[in-house]
């Protein structure tokens, strides 16, 4: 029914002629799609880096990994999530074996393992309101050398933070594709 409603009011706005609704659905249209292009362009990044990480060691024995997939908002008690750690989680999936967990204090609790090293996480999965929820990797047991680089804070975010409330003192930094590519991947 809503939609049919939603299509009337279309049908109607198209009549009446509103030129400056019409370019707010153009620019948002747009924003949508430079959006999107930018998600493709972080999951490309992800599978090379994944690819290789797990050409010289694993993705566990890099600092930079640890840190991204663990940004958690639950930990400032605010609603927001870091989406370049959400893509990153999502692709890191056939990395690991994944079980389910002894932890109960997410909506879904997974234990992950490193096919390669071994090293246990914990996975997480919650939703705080119908509108937002998010993904967490936490590093409960290293079983790798670290070969790769120091992480550094504030942490470089490519397509960075979305929710309902961010905490006052960000330990994130926005930064262009070719800084975040460079730190991700160690060039
Ligand atoms: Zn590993």
């Amino acid at each position: 029914m809503q939609v049919f409603f939603k299509y009337i009011i279309q049908l109607l706005k198209a009549n009446n002629h509103e030129p400056e609704k019409n370019i707010e659905d153009v620019e948002r249209e747009k924003q949508n799609k430079e959006l999107m292009v930018k998600v493709e362009q972080v999951k490309e990044l992800f599978k090379s880096t994944l690819i290789k990480y797990n050409s010289t060691s694993c993705q566990c024995a890099f600092p930079r990994y640890q840190q991204l997939i663990s940004i958690d908002c639950s930990e400032t008690r605010k609603l927001f999530k870091s989406v370049d750690t959400e893509i990153l989680i999502s692709l890191s999936k056939p990395y690991f074996e994944r079980v389910k967990s002894e932890l109960n204090n997410e909506c879904t609790n997974e234990k992950w393992t490193c096919l390669k090293c071994g090293s246990i996480y914990e996975y997480g999965w919650s939703d705080f309101s119908i509108y937002f929820d998010r993904q967490i990797l936490k590093l409960v047991s290293l079983k790798v050398d670290i070969i790769g680089k120091k992480a550094i804070t504030p942490i470089p975010l490519f397509l960075g933070l979305e929710g309902h409330s961010y905490p006052y003192f960000s330990n994130t930094i926005n930064v262009g594709f070719s800084e975040f590519e460079k730190y991700i991947k160690e060039l």
